[in-house]
């Protein structure tokens, strides 16, 4: 039998009907992603698989390293093909790391290839997958059709003039791309030079001079307001731990203005400039009735050596081990106390915390809205099997399952898709098999409807995006 086969991952009966009945044709509502909407706007092509698999993509790197292979092979000067046939040669000592089982799902689903990756078959595989995506249908926009996208929501600079969302709005393709709100560069004081750049950037963006605290809320204002309009209505932030260090507005100020003058801030100032951000940008959420994503708790950067060789997102982050539970507590308190916690999701990257994130999201829940604070999927060193169960039974045993938005991407590539079905196999096999062991139901109805709200309209519902066609 093929590895990845129509029953993969499904390991009893119920598991089967589960996914085969109610969740393989569910749609995709891929709410967080990190794909360029150019690439969408332009519906790049792509000449081989080097393009459209290995490009940017640090698992693969770190894999590669961790097997021996040089840098040169990773991010370095190698052509294509010769930076694909180190991977190809990677992939068999990457077996129990969910590279294994990615790789095979997305040269099953894209290319109808059941050979295992190797050496021996790489040329083969290069040659047949290259044919199939100069065929019609494997463009940007074919891909986003293939894999029934109905929305993606991309990863955006507030200061993003959001040109090629416009253009993907203007030509109806059954799917939508929505803007997603990303102000992290506001937040990044420490390194004046940047910073200043950037509040360039977003004065050219707001048509506004920002030279005071009060002015630079203003501009932010205004681009979340223009974010809405393109159809936005979810944030981001990508944070070590939650800012929640009480700053007065004169503080900040005097923040501010020291870090427009491209002078050093010292940390606890840019943490008392964040929590005072933050707690603004939670303002700007609930006032339009947005959802607020956190991602919390990654190390970045930490190989000096690499660092300064090839740059940061190369592979050389970790989990990091902050106490969050306080802060997170102390930021979603004061928005509740001061009526303006927006829907939010939160996004966890240690699994010694997972159950600590689930409690501290449970105590805000109240009641206006059905699932208003979600523990986010399985995210990043956790975007795999154990950590997608470890997730779902921290939520499970402490909160309400049922009421979850689901899977993301979280990617940089179009051949991500499978990942929903990924953890759709891997929710069907939970289910399947507790159904099995008499500790749930076997109730196919009640279970196939729960884990249908659970890959499309859970999301749907919660999310308050546009759909196509209405
Ligand atoms: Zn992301």
């Amino acid at each position: 039998m093929e590895f990845i086969h129509d029953d993969f991952l499904l390991h009893s009966k119920m598991a089967r009907r589960l996914y085969h009945g109610y969740a393989a044709n569910e749609p995709i509502l891929d709410y967080h992603s990190h794909l360029p909407a150019m690439e969408i706007a332009s519906d790049r092509t792509f000449r081989n698989l080097f393009e459209s698999w290995l490009e940017g993509d640090h698992y693969k790197w770190r894999a590669m390293r961790a097997n021996g292979i040089a840098e040169k092979y990773c991010t370095g000067d190698a052509s294509p093909y010769e930076k694909y046939l180190a991977w190809a040669r990677t992939v068999p000592f990457t077996l129990r790391n969910p590279l294994y089982h990615w790789t095979h799902l997305e040269l099953k689903r894209y290319f109808g290839i059941d050979d295992l990756l190797n050496e021996g078959v790489a040329k083969s595989v290069w040659d047949r997958a290259s044919a199939v995506l100069q065929s019609d249908g494997f463009s940007a926009q074919g891909i986003l059709q293939k894999f029934a996208v109905r929305v993606v929501c991309t990863s955006d600079d507030p200061c993003d003039d959001l040109s090629h969302h416009q253009a993907i709005a203007s030509t109806q393709r059954g799917f939508c791309v929505y803007p997603t709100f990303r102000p992290d560069s506001a937040l990044a004081i420490q390194l004046p030079e940047a910073f200043r750049a950037w509040l360039g950037r977003l004065e050219k963006a707001s048509n506004k001079n920002v030279d005071s605290l009060r002015e630079f809320l203003d501009a932010l204002k205004q681009r979340h307001e223009f974010f809405h309009a393109h159809g936005a209505r979810l944030s981001d932030h990508g944070l070590s731990y939650c800012y929640a260090a009480p700053c007065t507005e004169r503080e900040a100020g005097a923040i501010f203005d020291k870090a427009r003058a491209g002078l050093p801030v010292a940390d606890a100032e840019q943490e008392k400039f964040g929590s005072f951000m933050m707690l603004f940008f939670g303002h700007l959420d609930a006032a339009k009735g947005w959802t607020k994503q956190l991602h919390l708790g990654v190390l970045r950067n930490v190989n000096t050596r690499k660092y300064r060789e090839i740059g940061p997102n190369t592979g050389f982050d970790t989990i990091g081990d902050w106490s969050h539970v306080n802060a997170l507590c102390s930021y979603l308190d004061r928005l509740d106390q001061e009526n303006a916690l927006p829907k939010m999701i939160v996004y966890n990257s240690n699994p010694a915390d997972n159950y600590a994130f689930a409690t501290a999201i449970g105590s805000f829940q109240d009641g206006a809205l059905a699932g208003k604070i979600q523990l986010g999927s399985g995210w990043w060193f956790l975007d795999q099997k154990e950590g997608i169960e470890w997730q779902l039974n921290a939520l499970s045993n402490t909160g309400l399952l049922s009421r979850f938005v689901g899977m993301l991407t979280d990617s940089r590539s179009f051949m991500s898709f499978p990942r929903h079905e990924y953890f759709r196999r891997i929710l069907c096999n939970l289910i399947g098999r507790e159904a099995e062991n008499g500790e749930l139901p076997s109730d196919e109805r009640l279970l196939g409807e729960f884990v249908r709200n659970l890959c499309f309209e859970n999301a749907r519902q919660y999310l308050g995006l546009a759909l196509p066609n209405g």
